[in-house]
């Protein structure tokens, strides 16, 4: 049996049309003289009505027609009388392909908290708040995949399983087929990988990048779209242990061409979002502007989601340099009033509240910080060549040609780098915080046979839906959180 999606009727309704449409049941209610139920099938965040007269629908049809219930409603379209939609159908007949009893189902027709939702999140997509969520997030993924495209970059799959740890963190979930109560041991009592089905060591992939170089240095421009992992036990509203990150890598690009691909990127897809999820980011919208009402006066943000979204959109973002950003902080009245939780001085990495203050408070608009501290950054960035000063004349540590993008209510989106393309500055580099050249030799090999200026960056993909549906809380974003204390469905 064929059926028509619900948004493709409500765009084109043809009135006197016989349909059928199928989907979950979100209301029903019943008056002296009609039957209304209120359809949605996922395709729009907007309900089809469908109406029968009272006693024309089987007793126990109807009986079965509860919030919930999957069913399929044949009839004709017609103009609805009514007030809210233009056109209903007028029912034929009803198919019950699943009911759901109202005693148990969870989902009834009220505003559920999202703590409660997180906890049916097999269920959450059928409210529509998820289904708005969910139907952004593929549109920003289509998005991301246009841009590429349309730029000329080739999408690269990098391996989920890998020896490497491109970070240096350490924050790795384990890859291993022995026993783990009781692994195989070398004679000097270590684990003998050797016995593995990997032959060594491997984990999850945490980034894409030392492997996107590999792709950038033969293809000139690459981009991964893939599931990254870190076991970070942060249970922030920003940290997730298996999060997608999108990670171009692009051969003679050098910082400032890195930084300008960053900020088109952001703005294509965001500028996507807004002409092709009309529909739901209004629904956000409305949604966000209801939250605001509840909160403090001084807490209510000046902007609404949309407003947001083309400020961000139409505006160019703030750089600077880590240099420059201490210098703000350190002047900034947070800091007189020891307000912030970390206090700042050169040579840390930025905190969550730092970089929110640049960017919400001090600057207004997104910013992008560029030349950190080579201390608290990867070793594969590229290192200035001069050290960093300060306005008033002090000289710091040396930098790197790191870039961090920061959003508004989210902090750090992007993180990237040009990166060392010298071969012995890099292994010098490499020698000073301990990773063997073995451990790498491929990597080091496109430093060895010709190398070339080249730069990428990494943009979580849920931080960026977290931003372009106002959510506040990462784990709202993506259909099946990992966090530390979820991974059963
Ligand atoms: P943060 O400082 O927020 O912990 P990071 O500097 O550790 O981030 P990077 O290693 O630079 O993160 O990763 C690149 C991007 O991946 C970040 O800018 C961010 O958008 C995203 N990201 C990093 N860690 C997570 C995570 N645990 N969950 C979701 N997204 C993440
Ligand atoms: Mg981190
Ligand atoms: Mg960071
Ligand atoms: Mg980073």
């Amino acid at each position: 049996m064929s059926y028509l999606p619900i948004k493709q009727i409500l765009q084109a309704p043809t009135v006197g049309q016989d349909i059928t449409v199928k989907g979950w049941v979100r209301t029903k209610r019943e008056s002296k003289n009609a039957v209304f139920i209120a359809l949605n099938d996922g395709s729009t965040i907007h309900n089809i009505q469908a109406v029968s007269e009272a006693g024309q629908l089987p007793d126990d049809t109807l009986r079965l027609i509860t919030t919930g219930a999957c069913v399929a409603i044949t009839g004709t379209l017609v103009e609805s009388l009514g007030s809210g939609q233009a056109v209903e159908i007028k029912i034929a007949e009803v198919h019950v392909y699943g009911p759901a009893d109202p005693e148990k189902y969870p989902l009834q027709p009220k505003r559920h908290s999202l703590e409660f939702l997180r906890e049916i999140a097999h269920l959450r997509p059928r409210t529509n708040t998820f289904s708005a969520i969910l139907r952004i997030r593929h549109a920003l993924a289509f998005a991301v995949h246009k841009y590429y495209n349309d730029n000329g970059f080739f999408y690269l799959n990098t391996p989920i399983i890998t020896a490497s740890d491109a970070e240096g963190a350490g924050e790795m979930f384990r890859v291993s087929t022995l026993d783990p109560i009781n692994p195989p041991k070398t004679e000097d009592g270590k684990i003998d990988y050797s016995q593995d089905f990997f032959g060594r060591e491997t984990n999850l992939t945490v980034s894409g990048q030392l492997e996107g170089e590999l792709g950038a240095m033969a293809l000139g421009k690459i981009y991964t779209f893939g599931p990254t992992f870190r076991a970070e036990n942060s249970n922030t509203t920003r940290h997730l242990a298996e999060f997608w990150m999108i990670e171009p890598e692009m051969a003679f690009y050098e910082l400032e061409d890195n930084m300008a691909l960053a900020e088109d990127f952001v703005k294509s897809v965001i500028r996507y979002a807004l002409d092709n999820c009309a529909d739901d980011l209004a629904f956000l919208d409305n949604r966000q502007k209801e939250e605001e009402k509840n909160k403090k006066k001084e807490e209510q943000s000046e902007m609404s989601l949309l407003e947001k979204l083309r400020f961000v959109v139409d505006n160019d973002f703030e750089r600077l340099t880590y240099t420059e950003a201490v210098e703000i902080l350190r002047n900034s009245k947070p800091a007189k009033k020891g307000q912030f939780q970390y206090e700042v001085s050169w040579g840390i990495d930025l905190q969550s509240e730092h970089e929110r203050y640049l960017v919400e408070k001090h600057f207004k608009k997104p910013v992008i910080l560029t030349n950190y501290p080579r201390e608290i950054k990867a070793f594969y960035m590229k290192q200035d060549s001069e050290p960093a000063t300060n306005s008033r004349g002090e000289v710091f540590g040396p930098t790197v040609r790191a870039m961090d993008v920061l959003f508004p209510g989210i902090g750090e989106i992007i993180g990237g780098s040009q990166r060392e393309d010298d071969l012995d500055k890099l292994t010098g580099r490499m020698a000073e915080v301990g990773i063997e050249p073995e451990a790498i030799w491929w990597y080091l090999d496109t430093r060895r046979f010709g190398t070339a200026p080249h730069s990428g960056f990494g943009l979580g993909f849920e931080r960026l839906v977290l931003f372009v549906t106002g959510m506040g809380n990462i784990r709202d974003v993506i259909p099946f959180p990992r966090t530390p204390k979820s991974a059963e469905f």
